[in-house]
């Protein structure tokens, strides 16, 4: 488990109950919107509005502790940026997934192509989970 007090510290934002709370709530579920985190957090902090929820998700993404995942026709999700790897996104049941792979050699590439200093991917792959896949075929 990360220790996000530090992590909070380390970018210079201020550790708040609200904070943790997001933090934990996307560690536990891996990917999440930001109504869901909402839902979830608002069982422990009654008081707490989707503003602030939003405002927190904006400044833990811009200090770069969480990412953004865009899949084409969702809700935006977030996870935290500590894990290096790349998704698969169903897009018919919405499901997504990560798939834990070296993608070095890919970034490496894309750094020299480009000449940008890379720090972080993104990258989904679009397609038919298998479930959905053979729902289909009956
Ligand atoms: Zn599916
Ligand atoms: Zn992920």
């Amino acid at each position: 488990m990360m220790n996000f007090e530090v992590s909070l510290k380390a970018k210079n934002l201020k550790v708040t109950p609200q904070r943790i709370a997001i933090l934990k709530e996307i560690e536990k579920n891996g990917h999440i919107s930001i109504d869901d985190i909402y839902e979830n957090i608002r069982k422990d902090y009654p008081s707490i509005s989707l503003a602030t929820v939003y405002k927190n998700i904006t400044a833990l993404y811009e200090v770069n502790i969480l990412r953004e995942i865009k899949a084409p026709a969702q809700k935006q999700r977030y996870e935290l940026s500590c894990d290096h790897h790349i998704h698969v996104a169903c897009e018919k049941c919405g499901k997504l997934e990560d798939i834990k792979i070296d993608i070095s050699d890919i970034s490496n590439k894309c750094a020299k192509m480009s000449g940008y200093q890379l720090y972080d991917t993104s990258a989904v792959f679009i397609g038919i989970c298998p479930e959905c896949a053979h729902k289909e075929k009956k």
